[in-house]
């Protein structure tokens, strides 16, 4: 019987954070941010390095939302695949959005270096594993879109995936050497001692509760301060709380679920990953690993929770990596994924000075990193667009009996997945 751990890895391991104190008292500044995670974070830094002020507000604490709980793979492009890409937006705005996002892993490790962020981050790339016939196929298709628009990626045979993953239920894999790992806490961490240094004044425990606007400036409400400003970007994702703006329609928030086990010793970690890329697959309910850097394996699924999830993820890494044995999984926690209708990110602008970018669905560590850098370019008068499209979200209509569709759909997979084992 497997113990219940619950406390995530990445709090655990996280580099120190910043001592930040909640907002009291009245202030004024150029621009409000609402949200510390990636977006929230590199919107601030690069604002106030063209020199605006910049105040954030957080509601808890940095890292709250998805970006200190996903998988922390640094992943170019966006969900979809470029050919959809193109279809949903138009070729000109579809290749805008894919050039911009294809080299969103190296504006995140650049960031890294010129900071000095200290965030476990490798770059050996990242394997998409193809599963069955079917896998193999997306791959195939994923692959051929990749190569006519440039990309340095490589489809590997199941006996390449096998040496490279350390196991054979794969029938390939696309690896992509842009890509890479990080500790996604230690990243928001690090992106707010650079906003600090850049002179942002950031906030946790100041949950925004209103926002009003009146003679072309916004009263942002927390519950002992308030902040006037011209402009206030709304960067809440799944985490959006108190109903600011109505964002949280916009979306269906699906769980995703990790657990992470012992460190592995050094003859199981000469075997599996050698080379320490991120992996997910090709599933419908789809699953992801990767090591940390004392070679813990953490492995994630999507819609589970608790022990449904556990005795899941115990049977297939015992399928995955027979000559692991039994692994003791010292950590679980759960976020919450974004998914907009089109599983696309959008930007946008609700009233006069009043923006929000939100919809990541699942890929958001390169891309809320570079909206952030855009946001900035775009409202100091540097670049004309951003490469998301500026549209309206339209809400999701019946996006609680979406969620509930979803998560009973995975649930139901992973029972059926430990019954099938259990024959
Ligand atoms: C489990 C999981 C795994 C994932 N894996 C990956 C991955 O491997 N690679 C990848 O690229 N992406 C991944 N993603 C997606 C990625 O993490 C998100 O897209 C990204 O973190 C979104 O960042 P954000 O800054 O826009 O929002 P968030 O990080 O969600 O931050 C929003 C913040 O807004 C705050 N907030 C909300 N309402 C208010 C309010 N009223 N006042 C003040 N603050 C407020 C919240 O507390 C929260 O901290 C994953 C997501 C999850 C959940």
């Amino acid at each position: 019987m497997m113990e219940s751990p619950c406390q995530s890895l990445w709090r655990a391991s996280a580099t120190d954070a910043p001592q930040l104190s909640a907002l009291k008292g009245s202030h004024q500044v150029d621009l409000v941010i609402v949200g510390a995670g990636f977006t929230g974070l590199s919107t601030a830094l690069h604002l106030a390095k063209e020199g605006m002020s910049v105040l954030l507000l957080e509601a808890d604490e940095l890292g709250y939302g998805g970006s200190g709980r996903n998988v922390g793979l640094v992943n170019a492009g966006v969900w979809l695949e470029p050919d959809l890409l193109d279809k949903q937006l138009g070729v000109e705005a579809g290749r805008r959005m894919y050039d911009a996002l294809a080299v969103a892993p190296d504006s995140v490790f650049q960031l890294i270096e010129e900071y000095g962020i200290e965030c476990e981050a490798t770059r050996n790339g990242t394997l998409h594993a193809g599963v069955g016939q079917a896998g193999l196929a997306q791959l195939e298709r994923r692959f051929a879109q990749l190569k006519l628009r440039g990309a340095p990626v490589s489809l590997l045979s199941a006996e390449q995936a096998q040496a490279r993953i350390g196991s054979d239920k794969f029938n390939g894999a696309l690896f992509d050497p842009r890509a890479g790992t990080i500790q996604p806490l230690s990243y928001v961490r690090g992106l707010a001692k650079a906003a600090l240094k850049e002179g942002a004044k950031l906030f946790e425990y100041s949950p925004v509760t209103s926002l009003t606007s009146s003679q072309g400036n916004w009263l942002v409400k927390t519950p002992l301060g308030e902040v006037t400003a011209s402009k206030v970007i709304l960067a809440t994702n799944a985490y959006c709380q108190y109903g600011v703006a109505n964002q949280s329609s916009k979306f269906v928030p699906i769980a995703y679920s990790q657990l992470a086990s012992q460190p592995l010793t050094s003859s199981q970690l000469a075997k599996i990953l050698p080379n320490k890329e991120g992996v997910w697959d090709t599933c419908t309910v789809m699953s992801s690993f990767r090591l940390d850097q004392h070679g813990r394996l953490i492995f994630g699924g999507m819609g589970a929770e608790g022990r449904v999830l556990s005795n899941w993820a115990s049977q297939r890494v015992r399928e995955l990596f027979p000559s692991l044995g039994k692994l003791t999984w010292e950590y679980s926690w759960t976020g919450k994924i974004a998914y907009s209708a089109d599983h696309l990110p959008h930007c946008q602008q609700l009233k006069e000075g009043l923006l929000s970018i939100s919809g990541y669905s699942g890929r958001g560590i390169g891309p809320g990193t570079v909206m952030g850098m855009e946001l900035a370019q775009w409202i100091t008068g540097q670049r004309e667009a951003l490469s998301v499209p500026m549209t309206k979200l339209k809400d999701i209509p019946f996006r609680e009996i979406q969620r509930i569709f979803y998560e009973l759909g995975a649930q139901t997979y992973h029972l059926g997945q430990q019954t099938h084992a259990l024959r």
